[in-house]
């Protein structure tokens, strides 16, 4: 409501008020009690009125007995009944019978007669009112021949202009000793509040400002012996802290400097060899990759013609020997190329180069393709496979490479992880499993999972979370044994993230594990692209860099 108003002028006008408000309380009442003499004179005068007026109408009376008795006035000439201030005047005397006759239409004379009649001692009665600027005076004179016994009245009926004249004059009076009184008071405050609250007030804000301009040595200097002293004192404390504080901030700023320079320089170091790591591991990979595929394939040749002759007759143990170490030549070799392609794939996520190709995708068709490349492999391990997908499950539209390299990837830890049933004592076994999740509240849509299911070792629950981390294997000698990076589930994590989709595992040590992938029925366009993006921008910020086509 203030806003905007000096603290001199909001003192102002608070203060105005207040007079303003206590002068008129203090003169309603002296202003009251003048109107209240006002009416008293008045009704003293017509009292007054009415004596003379009877001794002039006795006196009338006797000189003339053969009178009716009618009102003398306005013959009254006498000097107070002449009065120029009296706009108008009328007085009679009539008999008790005329004023109950008269009761019902004038309220004044039934007032009066009430009076009259309820005490005996009552001599007259008195009424007045406005009507305009005039004030009217109503007076009854009672007349008795005993105590109780009315014989009649002695009406005088008064306009006076005199009430509002003195009312008007007393008015004037009392509003100039109000603005007098108001002018002075709030002259006075002025002065006070300037000498004494605003002139160390405002010592105070310029010595703010030039400190806020930036003039820390800046002190106040305010020597009024009061609050305004020790204020000043205060201030002058908190600029000396500050002053110190800027100090000792300026020096840990140029000790900052250095640091963050030496910072940046060994970041572009960081960036630098992460960049070179990324494009080592390409390279390498790649390298790799070319000899290892004819490693493989001439390995593979001798396997075979080893093998053939392994099957005729008379087999030296020479042979059967280069069987078994080509055979691990063969192994060995295909899990290198495995590790390298996973070092490959997680090199080429981090560089951003994820190409989504959304299409329309029959889970149970795709799902018996992924089982049938996994059975021979878990056949030769002694392993069964199923396949269990619930009737009525819909189509999903998503991008069916990486689907099928998210659920391959589970399968096959699967089997790499089964034990055999001489070890575990139960026959290993993989469900492969889709089947709808309906939404669970209803702003939800409805999804899919497809999970991989296996009675293997199980990991313990402190290791299920980081087994999705860069190069982590659960240290436990069931799945040491196995060979692989650590970068399997990783992968998957990230091919689902940007499928748009939830990786849930449910685990028990010696009861097996459950990987399931919960998908939408469909990928939006705009989730793969933005994906996409963010995949880009955390390949850039690790370091990684876009690789051409022809390095995959
Ligand atoms: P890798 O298979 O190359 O070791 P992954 O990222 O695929 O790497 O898996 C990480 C670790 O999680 C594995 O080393 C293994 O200890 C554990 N693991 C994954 N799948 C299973 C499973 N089905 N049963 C038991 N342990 C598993």
């Amino acid at each position: 409501m203030f806003r905007g108003i000096s603290l001199a002028n909001k003192c102002l006008l608070l203060f105005g008020g207040a007079v303003v408000l206590i002068v008129v309380a203090a003169l309603a009442f002296p202003a009251l009690r003048m109107w209240r003499l006002i009416d008293e004179a008045e009704i003293q005068r017509s009292r007054d009125l009415v004596d003379v007026w009877i001794e002039l109408d006795d006196q009338h009376r006797r000189e003339r007995p053969d009178s009716t008795g009618q009102p003398l006035f306005p013959a009254l000439q006498v000097p107070a009944l002449s009065d120029q201030r009296h706009a108008g005047i009328n007085a009679e005397r009539i008999s008790v019978e005329q004023a109950r006759r008269m009761r019902a239409s004038d309220v004044f004379i039934a007032a009066a007669l009430d009076a009259f009649e309820a005490e005996p001692r009552v001599t007259d009665h008195h009424a007045q009112r406005w009507q305009g600027i005039t004030r009217l005076y109503d007076y009854a004179r009672v007349e008795r021949s005993a105590p109780s016994r009315i014989t009649g009245l002695v009406v005088l009926r008064r306009q006076s202009l005199e009430t509002f004249r003195l009312l008007w004059v007393g008015g004037i009076f009392f509003a100039a000793a109000a603005a007098a009184v108001l002018s002075l008071a709030v002259l006075v405050f002025y002065l006070i509040t300037h000498r004494i609250i605003l002139q160390p007030v405002r010592a105070l804000k310029d010595t703010a400002e030039r400190v806020r301009e930036g003039n820390v040595a800046v002190r106040s200097d305010i020597s009024t012996g009061d609050e305004f002293e020790e204020l000043a004192r205060t201030f002058n404390m908190m600029l000396t802290d500050l002053q110190s504080n800027q100090d000792r901030l300026r020096a840990l700023n140029q000790a900052m400097d250095v640091k963050l320079h030496e910072m940046a320089e060994s970041n572009t170091l960081l960036h630098e060899s992460a960049r070179l790591k990324g494009e080592f591991l390409a390279n390498v990979s790649h390298e790799l990759r070319t000899p290892l595929n004819s490693i493989i394939g001439f390995a593979e040749l001798l396997l075979e013609q080893a093998k053939s002759e392994a099957g005729q007759e008379d087999v030296s143990p020479a042979i059967q020997r280069r069987v078994r170490y080509l055979s691990n030549i063969d192994t060995a070799g295909r899990n290198l190329l495995a590790h390298i392609n996973s070092l490959l794939e997680m090199a080429r996520i981090e560089a951003g180069r994820i190409d989504i190709q959304p299409e329309r995708v029959v889970l149970r068709d795709a799902c018996e393709g992924l089982l049938g490349l996994i059975h021979p492999l878990a056949a030769r391990r002694g392993i069964d496979t199923r396949l269990e997908v619930q009737d009525d499950v819909p189509a999903v539209v998503t991008d069916i490479k990486k689907f099928q390299q998210i659920i391959f990837n589970f399968l096959s830890n699967a089997v790499k992880f089964s034990l055999p049933q001489e070890r575990s004592g139960r026959v290993p076994e993989i469900v492969l499993r889709v089947d709808k999740l309906p939404p669970a509240r209803p702003e939800e849509q409805m999804k899919v999972r497809v999970s991989v299911i296996d009675n293997g070792p199980g990991i313990p629950e402190e290791e299920q979370q980081r087994i999705f981390d860069k190069f982590y294997q659960v240290d436990a000698g069931h799945t040491r044994e196995s060979t692989g990076t650590g970068l399997g589930l990783a992968i998957c994590r990230e091919l689902a993230h940007v499928l748009n989709c939830e990786i849930q595992l449910v685990s028990g040590v010696n009861r097996g594990s459950m990987f399931s992938l919960i998908m939408p029925l469909s990928l939006a366009a705009s989730h793969a692209a933005e994906a996409a993006l963010e995949a880009r921008l955390r390949g850039t910020l690790s370091g990684g860099r876009p690789w051409s086509g022809d390095r995959e």
